[in-house]
């Protein structure tokens, strides 16, 4: 995939590429500019390259060295700087690569050296990112540093599975919600309100305590019926879609040995445009549709 950011002609008609991203800046001047002993900490989105941000993709471009976690997808990767420094510091569950005081003091240190340091994340850094933290220490320590938000992946991950988060009538909220065990090795949610049936639930690092999580909504009166679904690597072209139920997700996951990084989705809307897994990720078919309610209909008849 070629990306292509115009810096100042304005585009005339006529001239946008096929498959490239074209933009310009007529509209006042860009503020990505990142400077030599600033960071820049960015949100990738959920994989797909073509979910970055404008302005995450003219930092990623600007980048002398890129400290990265391990859901920043290969196709964004592609895109840093030929020649300029990649730093992994990914984390799997708990098996942390570098811990996280190590990254902050990093990111401290390369931009003393004066460098333009990107530091990369998966989907949004402020949503299950500590990207705040890392901000707090940058400014504590004197570094400046911009923040650019990513698509988080309960919002790229859901939509690219045919999944609306809301719906009038069947889903008036949504929650995002970490499914992580906390220090105390407890889970400790506020599962009376997470059980309400008009809303959307959406767990971020849950599929190990999986079991837990859908015992608990049921014992807080969530219906063992309600539609739920497995995403694994969502946007990205290994996606993976399991719709089913909140008693038998559990099973998909022992079934199809579905392993992180995959997002949970509870609720109504999850059968809510397709019971199908979409044939191209976030491109709902007409034809497919129309087919799906000819079934629906004669299974009621
Ligand atoms: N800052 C990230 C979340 C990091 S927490 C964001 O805003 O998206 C890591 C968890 O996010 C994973 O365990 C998984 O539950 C979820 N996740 C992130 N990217 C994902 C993807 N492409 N597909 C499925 N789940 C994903």
């Amino acid at each position: 995939m070629t990306i292509k950011l115009a810096q100042t002609e304005p585009q005339k008609e006529n001239q946008v590429e096929q498959n490239s991203l074209t933009t310009n800046t007529q509209v006042g001047v860009s503020k990505a500019n990142l400077n030599g002993g600033e960071v820049a900490l960015v949100g990738s989105g959920p994989g797909d390259a073509e979910l970055l941000t404008i302005r995450a993709l003219r930092f990623i471009q600007q980048a002398d060295i890129t400290i990265y976690d391990r859901l920043v997808s290969d196709e964004i990767l592609a895109l840093l700087p030929e020649g300029s420094e990649k730093l992994y510091v990914g984390k799997e569950q708990a098996k942390h690569c570098v811990p996280q005081d190590k990254i902050n003091q990093l990111l401290v240190d390369q931009a003393k050296l004066g460098k333009r340091v990107l530091r990369l994340k998966g989907g949004d850094p402020f949503i299950f990112g500590r990207g705040g933290e890392e901000a707090e220490y940058l400014l504590e320590n004197g570094v400046s540093c911009h923040i650019c938000p990513g698509i988080t992946a309960a919002s790229g991950c859901t939509t690219y599975a045919g999944i609306p988060l809301t719906h009038r009538g069947v889903a008036q909220g949504c929650t995002f919600i970490t499914g992580h065990i906390q220090n105390n090795g407890q889970l400790n949610l506020p599962w009376q309100s997470l059980s309400s049936a008009s809303q959307t639930v959406v767990f971020y690092m849950g599929i190990n305590t999986l079991p837990k999580i859908t015992e608990q909504l049921i014992s807080h009166g969530r219906a063992a019926n309600t539609p739920a679904a497995l995403i694994r690597r969502g946007t990205q072209p290994e996606q993976q879609v399991y719709r089913g139920t909140l008693e038998n997700l559990e099973q998909l996951v022992i079934e199809h040995k579905i392993t992180p990084p995959t997002l949970i989705v509870i609720g109504e809307v999850v059968n809510q445009l397709t019971e199908q897994t979409l044939s191209t990720p976030g491109f709902l078919q007409a034809s497919e549709y129309q087919l799906g309610k000819e079934v629906l209909i004669k299974a009621e008849a």
